[in-house]
């Protein structure tokens, strides 16, 4: 069974691995939709946020992760597949889960949601926590993959943030 789990990743956090992980291991496979529009600011743009994305998930051998535009029942369509997944933190999540999921259902009755617990040590982890820390300075390398220190320091800087300790033992290369 194929199913999608379709999210903004600015940036990915270590609380999406560890969905992703998970669900991975549940499904027999996983398209990682990386949403290109959504109505909320950015802080990376599709195709940064999809290029990491790609290398966080890189040790799933049957994960796939795609850019994608419009519809997120028309995405899990596309990618024939019938389960959305998606993963819930707090209580607080749970109203919003619960509303997108019978907003989907209602668009499309062939596309279910599927939703995994947070694991406890993400339950408080969001990507704009992990900006607002990086932007303030503070270190975020127990938040998000490695491979997001460099291009969230650049960038931070670029908007006249403090990089401060993200990356204290990495070169920033731009
Ligand atoms: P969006 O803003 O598009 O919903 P997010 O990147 O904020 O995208 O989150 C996408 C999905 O991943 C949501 O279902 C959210 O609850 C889940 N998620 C985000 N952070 C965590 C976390 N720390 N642990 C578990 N699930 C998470």
């Amino acid at each position: 069974m194929r199913a999608i789990y379709p999210a903004t990743f600015d940036p990915i956090t270590l609380g999406h691995v560890d969905i992703a992980n998970r669900a991975a291991t549940i499904f027999d496979e996983l398209v990682v939709g990386v949403y290109d529009r959504p109505l909320k600011s950015l802080l990376f743009t599709a195709q940064e946020r999809w290029q990491v994305t790609r290398e966080a998930l890189a040790h799933l051998p049957n994960v796939r992760v795609e850019l994608y535009t419009g519809l997120t029942v028309t995405f899990a369509r596309e990618q024939q597949a019938a389960v959305i997944v998606r993963g819930l933190r707090a209580l607080s999540d749970f109203e919003w889960e619960f509303q997108l999921a019978l907003t989907n259902r209602n668009l499309d009755s062939g596309v279910d949601t599927v939703c995994l617990m947070a694991s406890q040590e993400y339950s408080f982890l969001s990507s704009s926590v992990v900006k607002e820390v990086a932007f303030a300075g503070g270190d975020i390398s127990d938040m998000v993959p490695p491979n997001v220190l460099v291009p969230l320091c650049v960038r931070i800087s670029k908007l006249g943030g403090d990089c401060g300790d993200i990356v204290k033992n990495v070169s920033v290369r731009e």
